[in-house]
């Protein structure tokens, strides 16, 4: 079975109804194993695939994911667009715990290069706007006539993990950055270099560690187990309205990035 669409994530998407009657995939790829079998199933008339990204049981932390594994398995299985699934940590007061973002921008502030284009094969991937205007249209229209609170626009900072930052560090990435999370980057660069479509449901569990209260882990699960419900109503709303046909050239990277 192929899929044009996938969801990258998360706590309690695993288990969503949209994945009722899935089938399940083992994908093999040039990179080594996903994070996880692929769960493809029919949803509203699209076909759809899952893949956890830190596995179902949440084994595998940001470090040690095999994005390139990740990426190519879904592209196999003909995914053209992907909607990422992300808890962040909040680096500004208007961003409070339990809202949903949908990032318009990104800052790596991450310490490794993860790319398909590794040579013989020279590309230079364009990335002024990382995430797909299409697919983030789509899902702010859905939170908006749903009217669940988000944010329509807001810059991604993404450190490596899978420590959280330090007083210093997080006093600095406020001055640059609205939400902090571990994973956008490289998912976001590999989806672009394959000319997937990708933009990403962020929810906020905590204040990273700027705030009074600084982040820790019971927090993040408590508040990504609230979150979860919101994000999966915002996909089974956002699923039926993708359309086969692109208005996006996100298609068109790879090749324009020829060297
Ligand atoms: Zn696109």
């Amino acid at each position: 079975m192929r899929a044009r669409i996938a969801i990258i994530g998360g706590t309690g998407i695993y288990d969503s109804e949209i994945f009722e009657n899935a089938e399940i995939f083992d994908v093999k790829t040039p990179h080594g194993k996903p994070s996880d079998s692929i769960k493809i199933a029919e949803y509203k008339g699209m076909k759809v695939a899952l893949l956890p990204r830190h596995g179902r049981n949440h084994t595998i932390p940001p470090h040690k994911i095999n994005f390139q594994a990740n990426l190519h398995a879904l592209k196999t299985v003909g995914v053209e667009r992907i909607i990422g699934t992300a808890a962040v940590g909040s680096l500004k007061k208007d961003y409070e715990r339990g809202d949903v973002v949908f990032p318009d921008q990104l800052i790596d502030w991450g310490k490794n290069v993860i790319t398909f284009y590794n040579g013989p094969d020279v590309r230079h991937i364009a990335f002024a706007d990382p995430f797909c205007p299409e697919l983030r249209d789509i899902l702010i229209g859905v939170a908006k006539s749903l009217n669940i609170k988000h944010h329509s626009k807001g810059v991604y900072l993404r450190i490596s993990g899978p420590r959280f930052s330090t007083r210093a560090e997080s006093m600095m990435f406020r001055q640059f950055g609205d939400i902090i999370g571990m994973t956008c980057v490289p998912e976001a660069v590999l989806a672009r270099e394959l000319g997937i479509c990708y933009a990403v449901i962020a929810t906020v569990t905590d204040y990273d560690v700027w705030a009074d209260e600084p982040v820790d882990v019971q927090t993040v699960v408590k508040t990504m187990k609230e979150n979860a419900k919101k994000v999966e109503t915002i996909l089974k709303a956002a699923i039926p309205k993708i359309p086969e046909k692109h208005s996006c050239d996100c298609a068109e990277a790879p090749e324009k990035a020829k060297f």
